[in-house]
């Protein structure tokens, strides 16, 4: 896909600030510092449309950036960062819930994980979670650029294996750093745009 407009649309806290536009809707979680904005930045081409590096614990928002006037991506939170406050988790459970459950636009998620490690608790449970929703999961493996070519397929498989992946969910292995990747990721969510 050709990338020709990108904008922050707007911050979301609750669903009231949701655009009301009705287009379809791509939603991306993951660990806090797994890589989540670089992918995103690198779809869009964009260097710094969704920060990179955003510290863990800051105001925890719903972040719809709308792509060529005809769809969103929705940057969801991170999670699995250790120093958030109990008040802070259920708060971030409560908009996860809030978004996930009511969402009618949404057509898939994806799910950002690090391909240079087995995929943690968090990220199951995170992984579970959409899976109930009914959702279709594009899980993004990234980092695979810090893996030697000869351990890639090992990797990729162990990912694979520990998400017990549905029949119609896709694992991607992808980098930001050199854009491996890149077009399955356009191709697949291509797909679930349309459908
Ligand atoms: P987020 O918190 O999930 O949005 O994570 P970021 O996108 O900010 O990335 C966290 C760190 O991982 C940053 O230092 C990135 O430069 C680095 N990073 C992200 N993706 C890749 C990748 O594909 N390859 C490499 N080598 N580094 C990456």
């Amino acid at each position: 896909m050709k990338v020709t407009n990108a904008e922050i649309v707007i911050s979301a806290v609750s669903q009231k600030q949701y655009p009301g536009d009705m287009l379809p809707e791509i939603a991306l979680a993951g660990r806090s510092n797994v890589g989540k904005s670089s992918f995103i930045n690198k779809l869009i081409n964009r260097k710094n449309l969704a920060r990179t590096s955003s510290k863990p614990g800051k105001t925890q928002t719903l972040n719809f950036y709308k792509i060529n006037e005809g769809f969103y991506f929705v940057d969801v939170p991170g999670y699995g960062y250790a120093k958030v406050s109990k008040k802070e988790r259920e708060k971030w459970g409560g908009m996860m819930e809030e978004y996930f459950t009511t969402r009618e636009t949404l057509k898939a998620a994806i799910l950002v994980t690090d391909l240079r490690h087995e995929p943690t608790k968090d990220d199951l449970q995170m992984y579970d979670f959409l899976k109930y929703h009914e959702l279709p999961v594009i899980i993004i493996a990234t980092k695979l650029d810090k893996i030697p070519k000869n351990k890639r397929a090992q990797h990729v498989k162990r990912t694979k294996q520990t998400f017990e992946v549905a029949p119609d969910d896709i694992v991607i292995p992808f980098s930001s750093e050199t854009g491996e990747g890149k077009d399955e990721s356009w191709s697949i969510i291509s797909h679930y745009l349309k459908n």
